[in-house]
């Protein structure tokens, strides 16, 4: 299931995601101890340990690993922080967060990704709590979080997920449009008071809210 080659071959991807630039050793850590090669149809799984998005159906993609270090890395997980995801798909953030130490809140819009998802991830041991729903709205019954994480592109920010964010919490989302985002990190520093800091550009797949799924 998960054996020596595949071992040698992340830990070549994590020098590589190191040589990116990716500095916190905790996430290169997590990224080791994640196997990315089972959230991959198995016909591709020498492809899982390139840097590269792939395809997990519903027309949705496994973030690159750059991407999900990076957004990690943003996040600056402690352990025990309240950490919401907004876009399952796979699994793969939601067990690296996890290999962080956070507890983790993960809302997955397609039915059967979540399905999947579900499935798949308390076999290989990893136990986030999911949820099937528009992630635009956040999860007030679990609010407020330490940290929320958004793994699509955001056309705009919801105001749920800054309303639901702690006092001294951090927000990571892409905003942009359809092709291009800014990766945006939103520190709240009051009731309604936020720092924004921008990241340079990413292209995730879209972050659709409730009335655009039809
Ligand atoms: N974090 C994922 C990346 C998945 S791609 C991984 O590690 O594999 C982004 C996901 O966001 C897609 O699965 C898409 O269906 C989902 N998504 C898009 N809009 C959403 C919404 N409003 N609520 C919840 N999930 C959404």
């Amino acid at each position: 299931m998960d054996n020596y080659k595949h071992r040698g071959l992340r830990k070549r991807l994590v020098d590589s995601l190191r040589e990116k630039g990716i500095k916190s050793e905790a996430v290169l850590e997590a990224i080791n101890s994640v196997p990315r090669h089972l959230f991959i149809d198995n016909a591709f799984e020498s492809l899982a340990y390139r840097d590269k998005p792939f395809p997990i159906g519903s027309g949705q993609t496994i973030s690159q690993p750059y991407t999900v270090a990076f957004q990690s890395e943003l996040l600056n997980i402690k352990k025990g922080d309240r950490v919401l995801e907004i876009g399952t798909g796979s699994g793969y953030q939601a067990c690296v967060l996890l290999e962080l130490g956070a507890k983790v809140f993960t809302i997955e819009r397609h039915k059967q990704l979540y399905n999947t998802a579900r499935t798949f991830l308390p076999k290989i041991k990893y136990k986030p709590n999911m949820f099937h729903g528009d992630g635009c709205l956040g999860m007030p019954t679990y609010a407020p979080f330490d940290k929320v994480l958004v793994t699509a592109g955001a056309p705009y920010i919801p105001e749920p997920l800054k309303e639901q964010l702690k006092v001294g919490g951090i927000l990571v989302i892409p905003v942009g449009n359809v092709e291009n985002q800014v990766m945006t990190t939103l520190i709240k520093t009051g009731a309604s008071d936020y720092t924004k800091k921008e990241y340079g550009d990413f292209s995730f797949v879209p972050l659709l809210d409730e009335r655009s799924w039809g």
